[in-house]
C-alpha cells in the first residue's frame, strides 16, 4: 500500500457528523449541514456557526443537535466556520427555545433571532481584494482612472469594504466598476463575518521592568534631569502604582489631573514611551462598575417571617407559589430573603421584573445586599453590556440575574428560584415580533426545566394566577398588612358631574384634588398625578366644521403634542407640524379635546404656579438616564408634583407621598376589552400604593363620571377578593380566561379588499375543522389600519379540557399553508398570538 492509499484508508474509516443548524429564517426546521474532519473536535451544541445558506446567502446559526445521518433528499453542505470555542446556549436552551417555537407558533429562528443579544449576533460585510493571480505591474489590461485608484489602494490595503470603495471614489453606486474589475480577473469579492460586540478595552501603562532596580531608575531620573514635564510623570507614576510588583495605572487616568491638580502633558508621556521607559498594552475590562460584595443585613419582620416560612413549606409540595402582598407589605424584602438563602444553596436565580419597575431604585436597593454577584439585564442596555451578562451568566461570574422579560433566555443550566414580581403584569407579554411569549408564563417551564421553584408576586395578582391558587395548582401565601406604621390610604371619590353641574371644578380638575394637591404642597409633601395617556390632548378637531387630523398610515387620529408643536401618530411614529388653519373648510378655530400628561402638566403648573411640576412619560424617559434623573430627583425632593402615566405606578417607593391623584378612572374601565377592568383594578391600586408607604396615611382622590361603578367600590375598599369574585364570573359566564384558551390570528395587507377577503377565507377553513362556536370573527379591530397594512381579527377560544391544543395549532397552521399556496392570497401575512393579551 502506498502512503497516499494508505492515508486515504485511515480517513474512509472517520465518522462523518452532521449537525442541525438553527438559522434566523423563517422556516419551520433545524437545517442539516456536514462537518468536515478538521472540524470533528469543534463541533458542539450551542456553538455559533457560519453556513452557506441557498446559492448566495451566508448566515450565523447555532448548533441545535450532531447526529450520524445524511439528510435524505439532499447533499448537505459543508459548515464554512466554527465560530466558538465554548457554547453560547446550552441545551436546556435548546429545548425551551423549541417549546416556545412550538407553542406560540413561530419558528426556531424567530425565537433565536429574540433570544440571542444583538451583540452575539453576526454582521457581515461584502469586501475585495485582490486576485491572487493577478499582477497589477505586470499586467497589459486597461484600467479606468477610477479602476486604477480602487486597485492601486489595494496594494497598499490588503481589502477595501463597498462602502470604503465608495468614500474613495466619492460616488454612491460602485457596482459597475467592482464588476469591471472582478471580470477583468484583477479582485475578487468575499464577505467579512464580524461579531459585533466589542469587548471594552482600556490602555495601560506600565514601567518597563528593566528599570525596576533602583538604580537603573535613579539613572532615569537623571536622564530626565532638565525634562521637567517627564520627571512629572514618572514621579506620580511612581506614588500612585498600586503594588509595585503589579505596576500598571490606567492611562487616561495617569494624566488625569485628579492626580496633581492640573493634568500632566500627555505629549511628554508619549515621549517617554517612545524612548522605551514606560510600555502602553491594552486590557479588556468590564463595563459594570465594581461593587462590594458586603452583604447589608435584612432583618425581616415577623409577619414577613410567618409568611417566607409558608412560602417554603408551599415550595415543597407545589412548583409555584402565588404571594399576594398588598403594597408595601415588604414582598421585595421577602424576596431578597429568600435569593439569599437560593445563593447560599448554590443554585442560580432569577427576578423578573417588569420594564418600567426596573429601576436604579430597585437596583440600587439589591445592589447594596448582592453587590457584584448581581447581574442586571435591562433593554436600555447597549448591545455590549448586554453580551457581557450573557457571557457572566455562561462564565458563572453571575449567579443571580434581575432583569426584564427578555432575561429568560439568559444561558442558565442551573435555577434554582425564579421569582416574578409584579406578575400581572402586561409587559411580560412581547406583542412583536414573534415569539409573543409570555415571559412569566415562561418562567414556570423554566421552572420545570430546571426543577426551579417559582414565585409570582403581586399586590393585584392576575385573575390566572388566583385562578389557578384557588384551583389549588398553585400555593397561596398573603401578606396583608403594611411594614411598619404604613397604612393603605384613605380614598376619595370626586363626582365630576356634580362637581360640574355646582360650578365646583375648575376645568378637569375637581374642588376636591385642587384641594388636597393645596394642603400637600402647604405641608412640603410631595404629590403623584396618574394619567394613563401620554401627549398633549388625544385629538384636535376645527371648532367649525368637526375635521379631525388622522394619520395616513394607520386609522387613527394624530395626537397633539405642544412642546414641539406637532401632531403625531402613536402606532407609526409619523409626525406633521402642527396646522393654522383647518384642512376642510379653512377655519382657524382649532381645538383640542381631552387630556393627556403634557396637558395635565401644564394646567397642573398654571393652577399651582408655586410648585415644581415633573412629567414622567414615553416622551420625557426616551433617553437612557432620564427616567433615573426623574425618579432621583423626585426622590431628592426637587420635584413637588409628578405627573405620568403608568410609568409612575410601578415598584417606586417615596417616601414622602401622601397623595395620588388619578385623573380619568372612566376613560379606563371603557377601553373597548375584556381584561378592561382587571387592569383598571390593577394599575389604580397599584398608583395608590404609592400613596403613604412610611407612618403617615395616605390620600388618594379619584376622578369620575360614574361613581356607582363596582370596580370603583372594589378599588376604594381594598377588595380584591371582591373584585375577584364578581370578575371569575363574568369570565366564566362570558367563556373567557382563564376558563378558556385564546389564540388571535392577525391577517395583514396593504390591500383592504385582500385583508378581509383573506380573513374570510381563513376564517371558513378553520371553521369547517373546529367547528363555528370556536371562532370568533374576523372583524376589523378598534385600529383598522396601521403603518399602511389593513387589518382584520379573528379569535379562536378554546375550552381548556376538551380541545388538544397541539391539534388546534396543526389546523390553523396547515389553513394558513393552504391559504399562500393560492395566488392573489400571497401578498398577506397571516400572524398567530396564543393567549392575546
Ligand atoms: P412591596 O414590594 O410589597 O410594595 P417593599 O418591599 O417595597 O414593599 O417595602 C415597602 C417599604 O418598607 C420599603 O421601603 C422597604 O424598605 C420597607 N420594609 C419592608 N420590610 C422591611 C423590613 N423587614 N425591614 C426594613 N424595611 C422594610
Ligand atoms: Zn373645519
Ligand atoms: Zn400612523
Amino acid at each position: 500500500m502506498s502512503q497516499l492509499e494508505f492515508q486515504t484508508a485511515i480517513e474512509d474509516t472517520r465518522q462523518t457528523w452532521f449537525v442541525d443548524v438553527i438559522l434566523p429564517v423563517p422556516i419551520p426546521k433545524m437545517f442539516t449541514y456536514r462537518v468536515p474532519h478538521e472540524m470533528d473536535d469543534l463541533v458542539r451544541i450551542g456553538c455559533r456557526v457560519i453556513v452557506q445558506f441557498g446559492s448566495r446567502k451566508i448566515l450565523t446559526g447555532v448548533i441545535g443537535r450532531i447526529h450520524e445521518n445524511p439528510p435524505e433528499k439532499y447533499e448537505a453542505k459543508y459548515i464554512l466556520e466554527v465560530l466558538d470555542d465554548e457554547p453560547v446556549i446550552n441545551e436546556i436552551q435548546i429545548s425551551l427555545f423549541q417549546w416556545i417555537a412550538d407553542y406560540y407558533m413561530c419558528t426556531l429562528g424567530e425565537v433565536l433571532n429574540i433570544a440571542l443579544p444583538t451583540g452575539l449576533k453576526l454582521s457581515s460585510e461584502s469586501k475585495v481584494q485582490l486576485h491572487p493571480h493577478f499582477d497589477y505591474y505586470e499586467s497589459d489590461l486597461e484600467f479606468s482612472d477610477k479602476e486604477t485608484i480602487v486597485l492601486e489602494t489595494l496594494l497598499k490595503n490588503d481589502s477595501l469594504s463597498y462602502g470604503e470603495i465608495s468614500k474613495l471614489l466619492n460616488q454612491k453606486s460602485i457596482y459597475t466598476i467592482i464588476k469591471s474589475l472582478v471580470y477583468k480577473e484583477t479582485i475578487i469579492i468575499f464577505e467579512e463575518v464580524k461579531e459585533k460586540y466589542r469587548p471594552k478595552k482600556e490602555s495601560r501603562i506600565r514601567l518597563r521592568p528593566q528599570w525596576l532596580p533602583k538604580n537603573e531608575l535613579e539613572r532615569i531620573f537623571d536622564e530626565l534631569a532638565n525634562k521637567p514635564k517627564q520627571e512629572a510623570i514618572l514621579l506620580h507614576y511612581l506614588q500612585n502604582v498600586p503594588v509595585f510588583n503589579h505596576p500598571e495605572l490606567n492611562k487616561k487616568g495617569l494624566i488625569k489631573s485628579s492626580f496633581t491638580g492640573s493634568d500632566l502633558s500627555d505629549s511628554s508621556l508619549r515621549t517617554l514611551i517612545k524612548n522605551d521607559i514606560f510600555e502602553e498594552f491594552e486590557v479588556i475590562v468590564s463595563r459594570f462598575d465594581a461593587y462590594d460584595n458586603s452583604l447589608a443585613e435584612i432583618n425581616l419582620t415577623e409577619t414577613q417571617l410567618k409568611a417566607k416560612e409558608e412560602i417554603l413549606t408551599s415550595f415543597k409540595e407545589k412548583d409555584v407559589t402565588l404571594l399576594h402582598g398588598i403594597t408595601g407589605s415588604g414582598k421585595t424584602e421577602l424576596y431578597i430573603s429568600l435569593i439569599q438563602d437560593a445563593l447560599e444553596g448554590g443554585s442560580q436565580i432569577l427576578y423578573l421584573l417588569p420594564e418600567i419597575a426596573l429601576t436604579t431604585q430597585i437596583v440600587s436597593r439589591l445592589r447594596k445586599i448582592f453587590g457584584d454577584k448581581m447581574g442586571v439585564y435591562h433593554s436600555k442596555f447597549s448591545d455590549n453590556e448586554r453580551v457581557e451578562v450573557w457571557k457572566g451568566v455562561l462564565s458563572g461570574r453571575y449567579q443571580f440575574v434581575v432583569g426584564v422579560r427578555s432575561a429568560i433566555f439568559l444561558p442558565f443550566d442551573n435555577l434554582g428560584l425564579i421569582v416574578v414580581d409584579e406578575e400581572h403584569e402586561s409587559s411580560y407579554k412581547q406583542y412583536d415580533p414573534a415569539p409573543r411569549y409570555n415571559a412569566r408564563d415562561m418562567a414556570m417551564v423554566i421552572g420545570s426545566q430546571h426543577h426551579a421553584k417559582v414565585l409570582l408576586g403581586s399586590a393585584t395578582p392576575s385573575m390566572e394566577s388566583q385562578y389557578q391558587a384557588q384551583q389549588g395548582k398553585y400555593g397561596l401565601v398573603k401578606l396583608t398588612t403594611r411594614f411598619g406604621a404604613g397604612q393603605l390610604p384613605d380614598f376619595v371619590v370626586a363626582d365630576m358631574i356634580r362637581e360640574k353641574n355646582k360650578k365646583l371644578s375648575k376645568g378637569e380638575f375637581s374642588s376636591e384634588l385642587i384641594n388636597a394637591i393645596n394642603q400637600a404642597l402647604e405641608k412640603k409633601e410631595q404629590v403623584i398625578v396618574f394619567q394613563n395617556r401620554r401627549g398633549y390632548s388625544p385629538y384636535i378637531t376645527c371648532g367649525e366644521c368637526g375635521w379631525i387630523p388622522k394619520c395616513n398610515s394607520c386609522a387613527v387620529s394624530l395626537t397633539y403634542h405642544q412642546y414641539r408643536k406637532e401632531l403625531r401618530c402613536h402606532y407609526c411614529g409619523y409626525k406633521e407640524p402642527l396646522p393654522n388653519t383647518c384642512e376642510a373648510c379653512g377655519a382657524t378655530h382649532l381645538k383640542t379635546i381631552g387630556f393627556g400628561t403634557e396637558k395635565l402638566e401644564e394646567e397642573i403648573s398654571l393652577l399651582f404656579p408655586q410648585a415644581r411640576v415633573q412629567r414622567m412619560d414615553l416622551d420625557t424617559t426616551r433617553k437612557k438616564r432620564s427616567y433615573d434623573t426623574i425618579i432621583s430627583d423626585f426622590e431628592q425632593g426637587n420635584i413637588d408634583i409628578l405627573v405620568g402615566t403608568q410609568m409612575v405606578s410601578k415598584g417606586l417607593d417615596f417616601d414622602n407621598v401622601n397623595l395620588v391623584g388619578i385623573f380619568d378612572i372612566d376613560r379606563m374601565l371603557h377601553f373597548p376589552d375584556f381584561r378592561s377592568f382587571e387592569r383598571t383594578f390593577q394599575l389604580s391600586t397599584q398608583v395608590s400604593g404609592r400613596a403613604g408607604r412610611r407612618d403617615k396615611k395616605g390620600k388618594v382622590v379619584i376622578q369620575t363620571r360614574n361613581t356607582e361603578q363596582p370596580v370603583l367600590k372594589q378599588i376604594i375598599t381594598n377588595g380584591y377578593d371582591r373584585f375577584y369574585a364578581n370578575e371569575i364570573a363574568e369570565r366564566q359566564a362570558h367563556h373567557y380566561p382563564p376558563f378558556t384558551r385564546l389564540i388571535g390570528v392577525i391577517v395583514k395587507n396593504r390591500d383592504a379588499k385582500l385583508a378581509s377577503l383573506t380573513a374570510i377565507k381563513f376564517g371558513n377553513l378553520i371553521k369547517e375543522k373546529l367547528g363555528t362556536k370556536r371562532v370568533l370573527g374576523p372583524e376589523e379591530p378598534v385600529i383598522s389600519k396601521i403603518r399602511n397594512e389593513y387589518l382584520m381579527e379573528l379569535i379562536i377560544k378554546l375550552e381548556r379540557s376538551q380541545v388538544s391544543l397541539s391539534k388546534v395549532k396543526q389546523v390553523l397552521l396547515e389553513a394558513r399553508l393552504d391559504l399562500m399556496q393560492e395566488k392573489d392570497l400571497k401578498s398577506s401575512k397571516i400572524i398567530f398570538d396564543v393567549d392575546p393579551y
